[in-house]
């Protein structure tokens, strides 16, 4: 890793993505925090035209500075979405700097929008790893996580609601069984309470005993005699 003068607002460290230059004191909003520099490409000559880098940083239709030499320390200066600096081309002095837009605290990232183009090319086909990304991601997968949550307690409650009406119905149809037991029982017990009348009205005349009358012989005794 190259020295960086212990002068200076920042550091290279770890981030998300790999490294990143970190600041290491407070950088105040609109303060030209490094230059990013590096041999100039010039697009009208044919040989340099082939060469190709992420660390590419076009000026202009003609002029591109190949800033993947080891001395330029903003090459680890990661791409945000929402950054807290800015790219300031002058595209005459074929220079660029990047500078604060925002007040950056120490131990931030530092961080400036790469452009369309190269959000496409080399972001947009692996997805953006910026804070503000991870951020949208985060929160995306909460709200999901959340809607499945709710969808779930959701088809709980239906389920639960489905088995108290069964329940219900079950206890109903039960409770009509019983009922109609009860009727059938109790039917019964009058039809008995019925014969019982009949059988105690009728009693007297089985107590009473049958008039007597003479023996006759029978018809079939006479035949046989
Ligand atoms: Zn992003």
């Amino acid at each position: 890793m190259p020295s960086i003068s212990p002068k200076k607002p920042y550091r290279v460290g770890r981030s998300q993505t790999g490294l990143g230059l970190f600041a290491t004191k407070r950088i105040k909003k609109g303060t030209r925090i490094i230059r990013y520099f590096g041999p100039l490409l010039d697009s009208k000559k044919k040989k340099d035209d082939d060469i190709e880098n992420k660390y590419l940083f076009e000026l202009n239709n003609r002029w591109t500075i190949d800033g993947s030499v080891r001395d330029n320390i903003a090459r680890y200066i990661n791409h945000g979405c929402k950054p807290n600096a800015e790219s300031d081309v002058k595209p005459r002095k074929r220079k660029v700097f990047i500078r604060a837009i925002k007040n950056i605290e120490p131990g931030e990232e530092i961080n400036y929008d790469y452009g369309t183009d190269y959000f496409k090319a080399y972001l947009k086909p692996i997805g953006c790893k910026c804070d503000a990304c991870e951020k949208k991601r985060r929160k995306k997968r909460a709200e999901a996580r959340a809607e499945r949550l709710r969808l779930k307690a959701k088809a709980e409650r239906k389920a639960r609601r489905k088995a108290e009406k069964l329940a219900r119905e079950k206890e109903k149809a039960l409770e009509k069984e019983k009922r109609k037991l009860v009727r059938a029982k109790a039917k019964k017990l009058k039809a008995g309470d019925l014969n019982g009348k009949a059988r105690r009205k009728a009693a007297p005349e089985t107590l009473v005993a049958p008039p007597q009358t003479p023996a006759l012989p029978l018809l079939s005794d006479q035949i046989a005699a």
